[in-house]
């Protein structure tokens, strides 16, 4: 059995949170490949290592002195170290960050140093071995992780009887020069790590008990969800729920390696497991007709009004090319006998709206146009919804009974997850309802 198990910031913030994920891998020895994130916040006021990074390179490029940004960050080092009595000499490596900054002013380098120093220092508390992301994640030219060259440079570590840290977040180009994947990208280095050595679990040590059915915010202790599908997941996550970092399921889906998301601070509670099928759990406990609730606000409908546009033939493409154009993508495209809606996100409309309304008026000769903004998209996701008769019914019928009005519905046939718009004003109100509906 082996396991990989990344660890994210709030697990690393401080030298209680090294004590535990100690615990969490003297505890099971098939946790063998060690993933962590910079050092993360410890209270609420605190502030993240790789935050403060960033703030650093401002500074500095502005040509500002950016000492008491650098002395928060190795304060929390040096704290760590003392109250773990390490040997790591941190005044060597700060100093070599501060000289090294002065000739490589990319951001990239600057803000791995967070991940770098946390893996060196868990990898000595932990009494094993260091391995510099640098030398394993190797990225193409166009800034993708070449896989063929990070498979082999990871695979001599493979049969490695020693316990391995490495840090998250960053590998090298080609050429050696340091860069960062996009925040939270830590998931996705555990995620490579477990496709490479074909681990049999990934899991994913964070500071809550696993995925919950929505958003604590909105609902006071929602249920947590127990098993999810990665396919579930997406929709989730592409609807605002973020337990993990979007690109992370792939590479260990192509290997059907299940994810568990756990707490470092409360490792016995079993947490979310994500998974290609859940039909193997879902025959001992059947689940609920719906598994997760995930929203966003902030949509724009545009609904473009020609009489007959459903015999017009490549109307839909014209509408749609005029949006490509701006490289805006489209979020869903409900449509009626003589209209068709189109649903963007308002912040990457707002800049053109007025240029994308005249060129839908003038070009392919709308005979209206009309904009509704303040929409929020609410995704109601669940697997057991596949083949279940009355499912959408009972969600409107439950908004509808709630005084809520639904302005945009879609449905794939694949049926794991229906997507309702309804007015802002009404985001919480429709997740609440559909909770307390299918799930309380
Ligand atoms: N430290 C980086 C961030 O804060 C990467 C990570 O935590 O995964 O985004």
């Amino acid at each position: 059995m082996i396991k990989v198990a990344k660890f994210g910031g709030s697990s690393v913030a401080n030298a209680d949170q090294f004590k535990k994920v100690k615990d969490i891998i003297d505890s099971d020895d098939s946790r063998k490949f060690i993933v962590t994130s910079a050092c993360g916040k410890s209270q609420a006021e605190d502030n993240k290592v790789t935050d403060l990074l960033y703030v650093v390179h401002a500074h500095l490029k502005y040509k500002l002195s950016a000492d008491d940004v650098f002395s928060l960050i190795e304060e929390k080092y040096f704290n760590i170290k003392k109250e773990l009595g390490l040997k790591i000499d941190l005044d060597k490596e700060f100093a070599k960050i501060k000289e090294d900054i002065k000739k490589i002013s990319d951001v990239d380098y600057l803000v791995s140093r967070g991940e770098y120093l946390t893996a060196l220092m868990l990898s000595e508390y932990l009494d094993a071995k260091f391995v510099d992301a640098k030398d394993v994640f190797i990225f193409d030219y166009s800034g993708d992780i070449d896989i063929k060259k990070t498979d082999e440079a990871l695979h001599k570590y493979i049969s490695s009887d020693e316990k391995i840290v490495f840090p998250g977040f960053y590998g090298a180009m080609p050429d050696g020069k340091i860069k960062v994947m996009s925040r939270g990208g830590s998931d996705i280095t555990g995620s490579i790590i477990a496709n490479v050595v074909n681990a049999d679990l990934y899991e994913n040590w964070t500071d809550v008990s696993g995925i919950l059915v929505c958003d604590p915010r909105i609902i006071e202790n929602p249920l947590r969800i127990d098993n999810i599908t990665y396919s579930e997941l997406r929709e989730m996550s592409y609807m605002g729920a973020n337990v993990l970092h979007d690109e992370a399921v792939f590479p260990v889906r192509a290997k059907n390696i299940p994810i568990n998301i756990k707490n470092t601070n409360d490792p016995e509670n079993i947490g979310t497991m994500i998974m290609e099928s859940c039909v193997e759990v879902d025959k001992k406990k059947k689940p609920y007709d719906i598994t997760g609730i995930s929203g966003k606000k902030g949509f724009t409908v545009i609904t473009c009004i020609k009489s007959h546009i459903s015999s017009e033939v490549g109307f839909l493409r014209k509408v749609l090319s005029i949006f490509e154009n701006y490289n805006i993508s489209i979020e869903s495209c409900p449509s009626s006998v003589d209209s068709i809606s189109v649903v963007v996100d308002t912040e990457k409309i707002k800049k053109y709206l007025y240029e994308i309304i005249s060129k839908l008026k003038d070009e392919i000769e709308c005979d209206d146009v009309h904009v509704t903004e303040g929409i929020s998209l609410i995704a109601v996701v669940g697997r057991a919804m596949v083949n279940k008769h009355g499912m959408s019914g009972k969600i409107f019928a439950t908004l509808g009974e709630n005084n809520i009005n639904i302005k945009t519905i879609s449905q794939g046939t694949d049926e794991i997850c229906i997507v309702v718009g309804v007015d802002s004003k009404d985001f919480e109100k429709s997740i609440r309802c559909i909770y307390e509906k299918f799930i309380k």
